[in-house]
């Protein structure tokens, strides 16, 4: 799985709230993408809960 964030990405904080083990978000959400393995659940609950389609899951 790739996890990229997209400049659309307003740094509400959501997606750190579900999954901060994958996101972190300062000026815009971070991807550790060594931690998404394992995480995949929460990736997918974080890019649902994005509320500018920020997150893209490939
Ligand atoms: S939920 Fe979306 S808009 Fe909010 S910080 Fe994460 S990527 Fe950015």
């Amino acid at each position: 799985m790739k996890v990229t964030v997209n400049d659309s990405c307003i740094a509400c904080g959501a997606c750190e709230s579900v999954c901060d083990a994958v996101f972190s978000v300062d000026d815009k959400a971070v991807v550790n993408a060594n931690a998404v393995a394992g995480n995949e659940d929460c990736v997918k609950e974080a890019a649902d809960c994005c509320p500018v389609n920020a997150i893209e899951v490939e």
